[in-house]
């Protein structure tokens, strides 16, 4: 048995987003075509994430 290591969690002080998981950013997909039929690609680009605003932690409400 190996010793116990006395486990001690860290809170931490605020949630992390929920949307982009504590990055602040978001991936996601870009769309071409008519708003009536939009087609995924398979580009991807970055975007500030607009539920945190690039915190990373999840706002408090
Ligand atoms: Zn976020």
């Amino acid at each position: 048995m190996a010793a116990r290591k006395s486990p001690a969690p860290r809170k931490p002080r605020a949630k992390k987003c929920p949307d982009c998981k504590g990055v602040g950013e978001i991936t996601e997909t870009v769309r071409v075509g008519s708003a009536r039929k939009p087609r995924e690609t398979a580009d991807r680009q970055a975007a500030f994430c607009l539920t945190c605003f690039g915190t990373g932690t999840a706002p408090t409400d």
